[in-house]
This record gives structure tokens, C-alpha cells and sequence, in this order.
């Protein structure tokens, strides 16, 4: 499981509580909201941040942190936002409001990574018209110095907006580079179906799934001398040729990968109309005469093997069951199929 750094949690949380603070200290000074109901508002702000950092110190991401699927970081976004502005918008003064109002900058570079891209719009049209309403305001107030006013909420807009632009755009980047770093490390270079990582990363998310699949392991017969015959290269077109016509044969619902060498495995949620006939079709599917070096496959088939008394994972067991009933197969004269025996009936 991915938990954040404790470094991003602690960020969060000193930062929720610093802002808190900031505003109570506003209040101490000629900057700070000058009647009741600003005073009421900017402790009711700052009083609320103590809740809110306990619940990020708190928040589940879990695997989601960085898929910006955790409501609570979208809604951490929308506080902070809302937050920072009713405290600014108290100012007496409004250049001093704007340059309060930079927080949200640092909204934005926690929006970048965390939120929705809604909420990152969000983020950025609300402290864009923020800023304008608060460079007219300053207008209004002091129409003297106007290049000034315009310059400084020029300059917010730009901070602002420009952290979330880079921010986001890096941590697409990253997030898409890191995708397809995982698929490729779950797939077979050879033949493109899974390898033994991705079939073991897909057995334990249907861990979860309360339909176990059934196993096949399949092993091509004598490959050794294929590859000592016609040598290496013709070998590797046999295992991609077996892989393509596996995926083709076994149907969507099912999971092809390569364990290794010349074993592949298929996992099936519903093997039809039976294991041993779904076992048969791929046998078949995968010899052709017509091809320049026809090679069989002997096939190995075990229903989900629960056994209530064995510590290991079912995946594991049923593993362990086909690679048996390979075995036998083998044993059996190759070019055919052998079903596992039921649990428990497997000596070790
Ligand atoms: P059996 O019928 O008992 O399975 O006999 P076999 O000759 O197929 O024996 P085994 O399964 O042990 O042989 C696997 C062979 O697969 C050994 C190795 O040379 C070959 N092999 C493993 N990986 C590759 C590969 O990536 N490309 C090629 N061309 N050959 C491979
Ligand atoms: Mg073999």
C-alpha cells in the first residue's frame, strides 16, 4: 500500500494551523478586520482550522493519494480556498487582503497534485476574480497610484495560477510516467501477455473478488529441442505464436501471463462449458499443423483450490494443484489435458 510521506502530512497540518494563527494575528493589527462581524468571522475561520487539521492528520489516502480520487483532499482544497478569502476579505485595507490572499498560491500547489481537475478550475477562477475584486477595490479606495495596484494584482494572478499550471502539469507527467512504468513492469517484453508479476499483482486483486478463478498452467512439449533444432529465434516465435493464440482462444474474461520459459498460465472466473473442455479448446487452439515447426502443449487445470486448513493463499494452492496435474500430464505422454484432484488429496 502507498501511504503519503510523513513529510506531505506534517506540511498539511502545520501549514492548516499556521494560517489559523495568521489570522487571529491579523486581528491585533490595523490591517485585521475593523468591526464585529469581521472579528466574529476571521475566529470562526481560524477556530475551525484546529478540526480541519486534525482530520488531514488523520485522512485515509490510502492508495488514492496520488490518484486524486480522495474526496477529502478535493473538499481540504475548497476550505482552504473559501477559508483564506473570507479572512483577507475582513482587510481594511485591500492591497493588504491581496497580498494575504498569496495563500492561495499554496492552494493551488496542493490542488495540482491532490484535487479533481474541477476543483483545480475551481481553484483558479475563484482566486483569479478574487484578485480583480480586490485590485478594484484598492482602485476605489486609492485611485492615485493606479500602475501600482494594477502591477501588484498582476503579479498575485500570475503567482497564483502559475504554481497550479507547472504544479499540475508535472504531476501528469509523473503520474502517466509512472502508469506505464508499472504496465511494463507486469508484462511479458517477449509476448506482450503478463508476466509473473503482473499474474500474481492480478491473483491478489481477485483476492478480493468473491469469484476465485479457476488456473490453467500450460507448458509447450520438448521445447528444448525446438530451440535445439531451429534455434533460439524460431523459439521465441513459437512462445509469442502460443501466447496470441491463448489470449485469442481463451476470451475476454480471462487472464493470460507468462510464468516463465516455455509455462504460461491462464486464469478464468467461469472456465465453459466445462474446466476440462475450456482446458481442451486452448490445447487445440494452440497446435497447428499447417505452422512451420507445430508444437503441443501439455495442460495442467485446477478449480480454485479453498481449503480452509491451509495457511497459504488460495492462488498459491491452486498453483500448486495444476502444476501437479501438469505433471501428470507430462507423465501421461504430453499433448493433453490433466485435471487437478480435488483439495486436500494432493500429497506434498
Ligand atoms: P517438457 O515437454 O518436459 O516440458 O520438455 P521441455 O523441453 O519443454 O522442457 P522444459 O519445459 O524444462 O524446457 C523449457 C525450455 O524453454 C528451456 C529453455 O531453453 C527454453 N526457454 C526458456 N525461455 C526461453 C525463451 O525466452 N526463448 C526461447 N526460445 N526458449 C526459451
Ligand atoms: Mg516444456
Amino acid at each position: 500500500d502507498e501511504t503519503p510521506d510523513p513529510l506531505l502530512r506534517t506540511g498539511v497540518v502545520v501549514q492548516t494551523l499556521l494560517f489559523g494563527l495568521l489570522g487571529i494575528g491579523t486581528t491585533f493589527t490595523q490591517d485585521g478586520p475593523t468591526e464585529g462581524l469581521g472579528t466574529v468571522l476571521t475566529y470562526a475561520v481560524c477556530i475551525s482550522t484546529i478540526p480541519v487539521a486534525r482530520i488531514m492528520s488523520k485522512a485515509e489516502f490510502g492508495m488514492d493519494w496520488w490518484s486524486r480520487r480522495a474526496p477529502v483532499n478535493n473538499w481540504f482544497v475548497v476550505y482552504c480556498e473559501l477559508g483564506v478569502t473570507v479572512v483577507t476579505a475582513t482587510y481594511a485595507d485591500p492591497l493588504a487582503a491581496l497580498q494575504g490572499a498569496m495563500l492561495l498560491a499554496l492552494v493551488g500547489a496542493y490542488a495540482a497534485h491532490f484535487a479533481r481537475p474541477k476543483v483545480i478550475w475551481f481553484h483558479v477562477v475563484w482566486s483569479t476574480v478574487y484578485m480583480l475584486v480586490l485590485g478594484y477595490s484598492a482602485l476605489a479606495k486609492t485611485p492615485t497610484d493606479a500602475v501600482s495596484v494594477v502591477l501588484r494584482v498582476v503579479v498575485a494572478i500570475t503567482v497564483i495560477n502559475g504554481a497550479v499550471t507547472l504544479l499540475s502539469a508535472f504531476s501528469r507527467a509523473v503520474l502517466h510516467s509512472s502508469r506505464v512504468h508499472l504496465s511494463d513492469a507486469m508484462t511479458d517484453p517477449l509476448t506482450g501477455v503478463l508476466n509473473r508479476r503482473g499474474l500474481e499483482a492480478r491473483a491478489v486483486g481477485a483476492g478480493n473478488d468473491p469469484v476465485r478463478p479457476a488456473l490453467l498452467l500450460i507448458d509447450i512439449d520438448h521445447f528444448k529441442a525446438v530451440n535445439d533444432h531451429h534455434g533460439h529465434s524460431a523459439g521465441d516465435v513459437a512462445l509469442r505464436l502460443t501466447a496470441m493464440r491463448l489470449t485469442m482462444s481463451a476470451g475476454r474474461h480471462a487472464t493470460v501471463s507468462r510464468l516463465g520459459g516455455d509455462e504460461f498460465v491462464v486464469l478464468v472466473p467461469d472456465p465453459t462449458p466445462t474446466l476440462g473442455e475450456f482446458a481442451e479448446r486452448l490445447r487445440q487452439a494452440v497446435h497447428n499443423v499447417a505452422d512451420d515447426i507445430p508444437i503441443t502443449v501439455s495442460v495442467g487445470a485446477a478449480l480454485p483450490q479453498v481449503d480452509p486448513r491451509s495457511t497459504r493463499t488460495v492462488f498459491d494452492r491452486t498453483l500448486a494443484a495444476a502444476d501437479e496435474a501438469l505433471y501428470r500430464a507430462k507423465r501421461n505422454g504430453r499433448n493433453c489435458v490433466a485435471l487437478a484432484r480435488p483439495p486436500g488429496d494432493i500429497v506434498h
